[in-house]
C-alpha cells in the first residue's frame, strides 16, 4: 500500500488542488475553449479538472490493492458509492457472487450512478474498479503473486468518471448518463496458472451486468469504456473490436480529441483488439461500446511496461493524460442531442 500523506500535507495538497482549478485558470481555459467551440458550433462542457481526477485516483490507491474479498476492496466500494451520491447520481449497487478461474467465489459489486433516469436518450460510461490480484508481468518472479496497486489499471478510469460525475452535477447534458463501475474485471487466469485454460475468466462484473442489467430492458445509444487512461505519455490507438462494432462512435471520439488538440494522445491509427468489458457489453446487450485504452505499439506487452507489475502506482499517473481523456469524453457527451 502506498504511504498516506500526513494529515496536514493532505489538507494542503487538497487546498492547492482546489486553487489550481480555481477561477483564474478556469477563465483562461474557458475563453480558449469557448472560442474553439464557437468556431465549430459545439457545446462547451464544464471545465474538466485534472487535479480533482488525480485526487480521486489517489484516494482509491490509498486503500491499497482493491482485490475482491479484501477489506480494501469493500472500503473502496463504499467510497465510490459515497462519491457518486455526493455528486447527485441515483446509485444502484448490484451484488453478485462470481466464480473465478480457480473457483474462488468473489463477493463482487457493480456500482451504477444514473443521471436523469427518466430520460430515454442515454449514454453509458464505464470503467473497472477492482485491481489485479497478481503482478504476473513483473520481472521479479518472487513478487508475481502479490496484488498490484493498479493506479492506472483500474483507478485511472474510475477517477476520470468521478470527475465527470462532478461536472454533470454542475450542469446536466441533454441526455441521461449512466456511470458503471464494473467489478472483477482483472481477476483473469494468471500466466503462472498451471491448470486447464478456461475461457471468459476476465470481465466477470460486466458479464454479470450484461446478463442482468441494472434496469430491465436497459438501453443506451452507446457506451465508452475507460481503461488505463492516466499513464504518462499514454497513447490511445483505435481499439479494433470497438472499430468493428462502434465505428461511428470511434470516429466521433477521435475527431473530437483532434479538434481539442489531443491528437498526440489519440493517434488516428489502429491499435490491436483487447479483451475488456466493452466486448461483453456489446455481445450481451448489443450496445456499441468504445474502449479507450492505453496501447503502446513499441512495447513488449502492448500496454506499457507498468502493466500488471508493481510499477503501476501513482508515480506513472499524469494529470495531462487524465485531462486529455476527461475533456474529450466530456465534450462528446455534452454534444449529444
Ligand atoms: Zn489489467
Amino acid at each position: 500500500m502506498k504511504k498516506k500523506h500526513p494529515l496536514i500535507a493532505a489538507v494542503l495538497l487538497t487546498a492547492l488542488a482546489i486553487m489550481a482549478c480555481g477561477n483564474h485558470r478556469k477563465q483562461a481555459d474557458q475563453a480558449a475553449t469557448t472560442a474553439a467551440a464557437e468556431a465549430q458550433d459545439t457545446v462547451t462542457p464544464p471545465t474538466f479538472c485534472a487535479d480533482s481526477a488525480y485526487r480521486y485516483v489517489r484516494e482509491q490507491v490509498d486503500f491499497g490493492p482493491r482485490v475482491p474479498n479484501t477489506q480494501a476492496h469493500r472500503d473502496c466500494g463504499d467510497y465510490l458509492i459515497g462519491k457518486l451520491r455526493q455528486f447527485g447520481a441515483t446509485v444502484q449497487v448490484q451484488e453478485a457472487d462470481l466464480v473465478a478461474y480457480d473457483n474462488t467465489i468473489l463477493k463482487a459489486r457493480n456500482i451504477i450512478g444514473s443521471y436523469q433516469p427518466e430520460n430515454r436518450r442515454r449514454v453509458l460510461l464505464c470503467a473497472h474498479w477492482d485491481s489485479r490480484p497478481y503482478a504476473d508481468a513483473e520481472r521479479n518472479k518472487k513478487r508475481q503473486r502479490e496484488p498490484i496497486l493498479g493506479a492506472n489499471d483500474g483507478a485511472s478510469g474510475v477517477g476520470v468518471l468521478l470527475e465527470l460525475a462532478r461536472l454533470i452535477q454542475q450542469r446536466q447534458p441533454a441526455i441521461g448518463i449512466d456511470i458503471i463501475f464494473f467489478d472483477a474485471e482483472d481477476y483473469g487466469m494468471p500466466t503462472f496458472h498451471r491448470g486447464q485454460y478456461k475461457p471468459d475468466t476476465w470481465c466477470l462484473g460486466s458479464q454479470y451486468w450484461g446478463r442482468v442489467p441494472h434496469t430491465q430492458g436497459y438501453n443506451a445509444r452507446y457506451g465508452i469504456l475507460l481503461d488505463m487512461v492516466g499513464g504518462r505519455g499514454a497513447t490511445f490507438y483505435r481499439e479494433l473490436f470497438s472499430q468493428r462494432t462502434a465505428p461511428a462512435q470511434v470516429k466521433k471520439i477521435w475527431d473530437t480529441a483532434a479538434r481539442l488538440g489531443f491528437q498526440d494522445f489519440f493517434p488516428q491509427a489502429d491499435g490491436t483488439e483487447v479483451t475488456d468489458d466493452h466486448i461483453y457489453v456489446y455481445n450481451l446487450t448489443r450496445i456499441p461500446c468504445v474502449d479507450i485504452i492505453n496501447y503502446d505499439p513499441q512495447g513488449d506487452t502492448g500496454f506499457g511496461d507498468f502493466w500488471h507489475t508493481h510499477d503501476d502506482n501513482m508515480d506513472i499517473i499524469d494529470r495531462a493524460t487524465l485531462n486529455a481523456v476527461g475533456t474529450t469524453v466530456a465534450t462528446v457527451i455534452y454534444n449529444e442531442k
